[in-house]
C-alpha cells in the first residue's frame, strides 16, 4: 500500500512557493517565504492533533474550551536546511520541543552520513514532525526516520517542500505509515540529486552559502 502524501495546494502556498523557485529571489525573501511557508503547511500538519476539553471563565460566563492534549509536539529538523522550516513552524506552535538530526548528503554516493542526533526526553509520548525543505532522493528522510523510530515516538509525520516521485517511492518504500505532507510534487531527480524544476539547493539559497 503506498503511504499518503497530503499535497497543500492553498493559493497562499502556492504563490510563495513560485516566488521560492525564482533564481533572483533573494536569501532574505527566500528565508521569508520559507517561514510563512511553514506556518501554512503547520496548519494543515496540526489539524489532527488530540485535544482535550478545559473548563474555563469568559468576561461573562462560565463555559469550555478545548486545547492541545497530551505531551508537546516535538518538531524534528534535518540540518541544516530544516532550519528554515523549524523558524516558520515554532512561530506557530512555540512551546513545541525540538530535536535534531544532522545528516549530510555524501557528494558521490548521494547516501547519507549522520554525524548529530539530539532528542528531547519522554519521546514516547509526543507526535513528531520531521521537516526537511526537499525530498530529493529520500535517503535523508529515511534514515532520519530510521533513527527517530528507535526513540518509539507516539506518531511521526514528514513535512516538506518540495517533493518528487522518486523520494516519495523511497520514503515511502521505508516508511509507508509516515504520511508526508509537502506543498509540491515535482517532475523529477537528475543525475546530480537535485528536484526538477526544484528551487536549487535549499540550505544554500536559504543561508546565502552560494
Ligand atoms: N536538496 C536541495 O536542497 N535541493 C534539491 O533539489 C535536492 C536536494
Amino acid at each position: 500500500m503506498a503511504g499518503q502524501v497530503h499535497v497543500i495546494d492553498h493559493p497562499l502556498v502556492q504563490h510563495k512557493l513560485t516566488l521560492m523557485r525564482m533564481k533572483s529571489t533573494s536569501a532574505s525573501a527566500f528565508r521569508s517565504l520559507l517561514a510563512e511557508i511553514s506556518m501554512l503547511l503547520t496548519y494543515e500538519v496540526a489539524r489532527d492533533l488530540p485535544m482535550r476539553s478545559v473548563p474555563i471563565e469568559t468576561p461573562l460566563a462560565r463555559t469550555t474550551g478545548r486545547v492541545l492534549d497530551g505531551k508537546k509536539l516535538v518538531l524534528i529538523s534535518i540540518m541544516r536546511a530544516g532550519a528554515g522550516i523549524l523558524d516558520g513552524m515554532l512561530r506557530l506552535v512555540p512551546s513545541a520541543r525540538v530535536g535534531h538530526v544532522g545528516l549530510y548528503r555524501d557528494a558521490h554516493t548521494l547516501a547519507a552520513v549522520e554525524y548529530y542526533f539530539k532528542m528531547p526526553r519522554a519521546m514516547a509520548d509526543r507526535d513528531a514532525v520531521v521537516v526537511d525543505p526537499m525530498l530529493a532522493t529520500g535517503n535523508s528522510a529515511v534514515a532520519a526516520v530510521d533513527r527517530l523510530k528507535d526513540t518509539r515516538p507516539r506518531s511521526i509525520k514528514f513535512v516538506c517542500l518540495v517533493a518528487c516521485p522518486e523520494g516519495l517511492a523511497h520514503f515511502h518504500g521505508r516508511h509507508p505509515n509516515v504520511p508526508v505532507y509537502t506543498a509540491a510534487v515535482d517532475s523529477h531527480l537528475d543525475s546530480h540529486g537535485y528536484i526538477v524544476p526544484g528551487l536549487g539547493d535549499a540550505g544554500d539559497r536559504l543561508f546565502g552559502t552560494k
